[in-house]
């Protein structure tokens, strides 16, 4: 998701770096080098994520297309690199698989730019290199994770294909997600799962529509959808859903044992929803508690003015009436 306009970098360069105004994105780029290479000069520790950690050589492998990454790792004086555990792979071979599978599914491309491998300090007669390195090894909850029963979700590589297939996030976007590092599909799993209150944020496994294109487009085919299911699972027997959420559900599941209850039920929501203000394309822009949490921030599209089944049932009669005339 791209936050920040030209203009806003142009102003914030005038602002912090005393550069005369532009909007030409070459010109900002160039002087944002510029500045950065300096940093990266005087810097006395660069600290680094890590897409894999290879167990056979001790090496820890960034994947970047911008080469900020190699600079931070090899300028400064001291580098670390902090790694969820679940980074570790046995072999070379497999760190480069893994680079293929993660770039094609990112961003399409073959391979990205810039594969930057460290496998300690600077040696004798090495030119350049950090003269310290080391590496925090972070478990944070992924034990835990792996105790529960969850370890598939810790296949992960980061790569968000399902970020941008998934129809609920290209809707509500990653600030739906709170301040994790994980949002989308893999972030309603792995973000409950990392918490210590995972009723806090119960309702991320529920915002799905189990559409599967999750898993399909994952390179590593962890089965999103299923592991959603199993957390609503465990969430519902910790008691996370609230009350009115369940005697909800208990009315729904009443109202649909029976279609014509269903349907007269339908039409007399459809016709209350007539008396709720509405934007000037129809939308509801207030909806009365407690599912007014959802019209305080966005608005909340108008209802279809046939349902579902009526729809269902008129090309259903239209359609056999069309293959008799045939
Ligand atoms: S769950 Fe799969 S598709 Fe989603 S970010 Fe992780 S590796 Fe990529």
């Amino acid at each position: 998701m791209v936050h920040k306009r030209a203009e806003d970098i142009s102003e914030l360069f005038q602002r912090e770096l005393g550069m005369p105004p532009t909007d030409d994105p070459e010109e900002m780029c160039a002087a944002a080098r510029k500045q950065l290479r300096g940093e990266f000069l005087s810097a006395e520790m660069g600290i680094s994520g890590c897409n894999f950690a290879i167990a056979e050589t001790g090496t820890i492998c960034i994947i970047t297309n911008e080469g900020n990454g190699r600079m931070a790792t090899s300028m400064p004086r001291t580098y670390v690199a902090v790694m969820g555990i679940e980074k570790v792979v046995p072999r070379v071979e497999d760190a480069l698989l893994l680079w293929q599978a993660v770039t094609r599914s990112g961003t399409g491309q073959e391979v990205t730019v810039y594969f930057s491998m460290s496998s300690g300090p600077r040696r004798p007669g090495h030119p350049d290199g950090p003269e310290e390195m080391h590496v925090v090894l972070v478990d944070s909850g992924r034990s835990r994770i792996i105790e529960r029963g969850y370890a598939d979700a810790l296949m992960c590589l980061r790569c968000g294909a399902c970020l941008n297939f998934c129809p609920v996030y290209r809707e509500i976007g990653g600030h739906s997600y709170g301040d994790t590092a994980y949002s989308g599909p893999i972030g309603a799993v792995v973000t409950p799962l990392l918490s210590d209150d995972p009723t806090a944020v119960k309702e991320l496994p529920f915002a799905s529509s189990l559409c599967g294109i999750c898993r399909d487009v994952c390179p590593v085919k962890i089965d999103l959808p299923r592991l959603l299911l199993d957390l609503r699972h465990d969430l519902t027997q910790l008691g996370a859903s609230p009350r009115y959420e369940r005697t909800a559900i208990r009315a729904y599941t009443k109202a649909a044992e029976k279609p014509t209850r269903y349907t007269r039920i339908a039409k007399l929501v459809n016709w209350l929803s007539r008396l709720l203000p509405r934007s000037a394309e129809g939308d509801l822009t207030r909806l009365p508690p407690p599912l007014n949490a959802w019209t305080k921030a966005r608005v909340f599209p108008r209802p279809a003015s046939r349902s579902f089944r009526t729809l269902w049932n008129t090309t259903a009669r239209d359609g056999s009436k069309g293959s008799h005339d045939g």
